[in-house]
């Protein structure tokens, strides 16, 4: 069997793949927040576990691996889009608007992401439907000594958890002279962050311990990793911007509610996107979407060949320059390879490469002659990279 290797956060170190058990390999990559379309940023990480999804089914059977991707379907950006239409005169409930917002963009999300041809995970948690598990952990926090509650708010007392800041390499006491925490006079300590807040009359709330409220945003990862995948996983994933504060969060509160477990044995995340050189900001003028480029005719194969070509632990700078060689790239290999018979089984180069660390940008160099690699990367089996 084909041993993985992937660059674990935890160790940062590449390190050999062993899950819990072979039957059944678990992994869970946090989702988008669904309040607008997706940029192109947000696809890179799609991509990225797109491949380790179909390497890890390859390796271990399609039906022995489990990938969640969670929709952060809770937030304050989607009731302000919500609020925004009722301000414009919409005579609809805000709920009624927010069930809206959510759902097209849970449907523009879905119908970009396949059109980069990547798989749809096992499961799609929406934080709405795990308010309950969300309430009951948070409970049990507090029980535990790990929150608290003032004014409405539940937070998580950091300096509860020893390990706090262990993933991405740094003491509290750094973090709290780096970060931009916010100081709140409902805070023992500036550090502490919400599991749960208060909701008005004009904002979705559920009835809790603690009055009308909704959930922090941490809370629904852990809540909803536990609840689908258990208290110790294989791997979570998630872009490197999530890494601090987001995954120290979601470890701190799945560690202190299951001391017992190891919560997620590997931590694999993918480096972020610019664009000609430049972080993409709306700002800066070069701020687009996923749709944008696909309505302007640019092949979702394409968009995938690109961000592919780069390994996921480097910055990946998207250019124009790129996408038209990858489209001249992609058309002589598409005629190489034109009239083969579809490939049964992947290449064992292709295999091999993406077992070491997802070597993706190995794979599509020239390692091997032209029509190998045509063969390899288009050849429509489960593994081709387009
Ligand atoms: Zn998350």
């Amino acid at each position: 069997m084909t041993t993985i290797r992937l660059r674990n956060s935890k160790s940062r170190k590449v390190e050999e793949f062993h899950p819990i058990d072979p039957e059944n390999v678990q992994m869970y990559v946090c989702g988008p927040t669904v309040y607008d379309r997706a940029h192109l940023g947000n696809a890179r990480p799609v991509l990225v576990f797109d491949v380790l999804y179909r390497l890890l089914r390859h390796v271990y059977g399609e039906r022995h691996v489990t990938y969640v991707r969670n929709f952060t379907d809770v937030d304050d950006k989607i009731n302000a889009e919500a609020q925004r239409r009722k301000g414009l005169g919409d005579p609809r409930s805000l709920e009624a608007l927010i069930a809206e917002r959510t759902e097209e963009t849970i449907a523009w999300y879905h119908a970009d992401m396949d059109a980069l041809g990547a798989l749809r995970p096992d499961q799609e948690p929406r934080a709405t439907a795990f308010i309950g598990q969300m309430i009951a952990m948070i409970a049990d926090l507090i029980a535990k000594g790990h929150a608290y509650e003032k004014e409405g708010h539940v937070l998580f007392r950091v300096r509860s958890y020893q390990n706090y800041g262990a993933l991405s390499g740094r003491s509290v006491d750094d973090m709290i002279a780096g970060a931009r925490v916010e100081v709140a006079p409902f805070k023992e300590d500036p550090m502490d962050f919400v599991l749960w807040k208060p909701s008005d009359e004009d904002l979705p709330g559920w009835d809790s311990p603690w009055g009308r409220g909704r959930p922090g945003w941490h809370i629904e990862c852990s809540a909803m990793s536990y609840e689908l995948l258990g208290a110790s996983f294989d791997i979570h994933g998630g872009g490197i911007d999530l890494q601090f504060p987001h995954h120290e969060n979601e470890i701190a509160q799945s560690a202190c509610a299951h001391p017992e477990a190891g919560f997620a044995n590997y931590w694999v995340h993918n480096e972020m996107l610019q664009v000609e050189g430049k972080k993409m900001s709306k700002s800066l003028g070069n701020f687009f979407t996923v749709r944008d480029l696909l309505d302007q005719g640019v092949p979702g194969e394409v968009i995938r060949f690109v961000m592919l070509g780069t390994h996921y632990g480097k910055p990946m700078d998207w250019t124009e320059r790129k996408r038209e060689e990858a489209e001249t790239t992609l058309r002589k290999w598409r005629a190489l390879v034109d009239g083969a018979v579809p490939a049964a089984h992947p290449a064992a180069e292709l295999v091999e490469a993406l077992a070491d660390d997802l070597n993706t940008a190995g794979a599509i160099a020239d390692k091997f002659d032209k029509k190998s690699r045509a063969k390899m990367i288009v050849s429509g089996s489960s593994l081709s990279l387009t």
